[in-house]
């Protein structure tokens, strides 16, 4: 029997490919569907550890890397207009692999899915006279940012930076100025914003929308809009299944109290100047608490300097600006590494209490399904609202104080990692934060909403396949 294919595309963000790689297991191993994983890359050669998470997908996904963008392309100044560029540059590529795959007989193409950078490649879709589907990657409340903007766009004057009044969106946490996404903080005559808008423009185009996201996260996620007649339907939290096996990391977790150890991460890309990640080394040894800490090199202009890795695609195995005597004074205390950690198996390990976090969606929803408290340090894209959103509406953080020029005082993350860790607000967290896992567990199991949801749209596009 003919068995539906569904087309996924990825565009060069390891924050998009490890969900898409999870939504593409869930459609060939729980709902019946034959999938085809399309994953763009920035760089050339990718990454190691990139090239090693679309790898893990199970051998029912079958996997195409795209190539880099030419070496001679210039390349644009944003990380999502790299993206997009890498997207664009396959265009080509991409349809006749949708057109190759159109003619198997026992597969027939029942969709596209792309994330919203992919969204331009929505001429393929209408092409292949399949629908085209969105998978958000980021939560509700920024999808329905985007989906406001073009309105927001043309009834404000002025910069957004500098409104005095927060975005009200129905349901959502209000978006103060200096929490809106980096692109939105850009000059509304720079390039990035107008690349932005159009994007949200385009993403109304879709004929429905997944979601990583829940309703017991985000209560309002894909209630209607006002004049927007697009399906939106919450699938998440899709987190990291796959088992990480034996890692030094856990090993040293084994060893450490129930509840004692600080997780510190800034996802694929964070970085931090080198004056601020002295003082978060400072901060940490300051809290006296047990830590892990996956540290990456200082970049001192940029705070996602390691968005698409390095660039040879090799790691950087050298903690020579960490402090002098940072390691020694802190033996035994806590544990530095700047190799890829297991984050979901460290987050669901019960040796950890909290966890110190850019606030990168993926990041957050592995920390909310292991039940692990934050301590929210936003550093790029849709972040700052993420730690609100955490902190005001859900519960589960608290967010470190920013002081001048961005700066974090060790003092502040000593203080920020004590208010997670001990005392009634921990405690607080730590119940809200056990609740919410519980409930996301549910979520995802066989009977949980976001399952039940992915399985009414795996038949919609079963049905669709079967009357062409
Ligand atoms: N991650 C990891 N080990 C690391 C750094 C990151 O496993 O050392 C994973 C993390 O678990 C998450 C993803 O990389 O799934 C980062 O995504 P997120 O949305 O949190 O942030 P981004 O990197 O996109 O800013």
């Amino acid at each position: 029997m003919a068995r539906p294919r569904v087309l996924l595309l990825c565009s060069p963000c390891m924050g998009h490919l490890i969900p898409f790689v999870e939504l593409a297991r869930r459609l060939a191993t729980d709902h019946g569907l034959a999938a085809t994983l399309l994953f763009a890359s920035a760089t050339s050669p990718p990454s190691d550890q990139y090239l090693a998470v679309a790898a893990a997908a199970p051998d029912a996904v079958d996997l195409v890397a795209l190539p880099a963008p030419p070496p001679e392309d210039a390349l644009p100044p944003s990380a999502r207009e790299r993206a997009e560029h890498a997207v664009a540059s396959n265009v080509p590529r991409i349809r006749e692999l949708a057109r190759a795959l159109a003619a198997d007989a026992d597969a027939p193409l029942a969709a596209l899915v792309v994330d919203m950078i992919g969204v331009r490649a929505r001429g393929v879709a209408a092409e292949m006279g399949v629908p085209l589907y969105m998978f958000f990657t980021s939560p509700w409340t920024t999808l329905s940012l985007l989906l406001h903007l073009p309105g927001i766009d043309a009834a404000r004057a002025g910069e957004h930076r500098d409104a005095a009044e927060p975005i009200r969106l129905p349901g959502c946490v209000p978006i103060h100025a200096h929490e809106l996404p980096a692109s939105m903080l850009a000059d509304r005559s720079s390039s990035m914003y107008a690349g932005f808008v159009s994007m949200a423009k385009a993403m109304k185009q879709v004929d429905g929308i997944l979601v990583n996201t829940s309703r017991e996260i985000e209560p309002a996620a894909g209630d209607g809009m006002d004049g927007l007649e697009l399906p939106v339907h919450p699938v998440g939290p899709l987190v990291w299944t796959r088992p990480v096996g034996d890692h030094g990391c856990i090993r040293w977790l084994d060893q450490q109290p129930r509840g004692s150890v600080v997780y510190v991460s800034f996802g694929s890309g964070g970085t931090l100047t080198w004056q601020q990640t002295a003082e978060l080394a400072l901060g940490l040894e300051l809290s006296q608490c047990r830590f892990i800490w996956a540290v990456k090199r200082p970049h001192q202009s940029l705070a996602n300097g390691a968005f698409f890795g390095t660039q040879n695609g090799k790691e950087d195995t050298s903690l020579d600006f960490l402090p002098e005597g940072f390691m020694e004074m802190t033996r035994g205390l806590g544990l530095v590494t700047n190799s890829w950690a297991p984050q979901t198996a460290i987050l669901g390990h019960p040796s950890v209490g909290c966890f110190v976090t850019h606030c990168g969606w993926n990041s957050i929803l592995e920390s909310v399904i292991n039940g692990v408290p934050m301590v929210a340090w936003p550093l790029y894209a849709e972040q700052n609202t993420n730690a609100a959103m955490m902190e005001v509406q859900v519960g589960v953080a608290v967010r470190a104080k920013i002081g001048v020029d961005r700066f974090i005082s060790k003092e502040e993350v000593a203080s920020a990692i004590r208010r997670a860790m001990v005392g009634e607000e921990a405690k607080r967290m730590r119940k809200r934060a056990s609740e919410l896992r519980d409930k996301s567990v549910h979520d995802l199991s066989k009977d949980g909403g976001s399952t039940r949801a992915l399985a009414q749209i795996a038949d919609v596009w079963k049905c669709s396949s079967s009357r062409k």
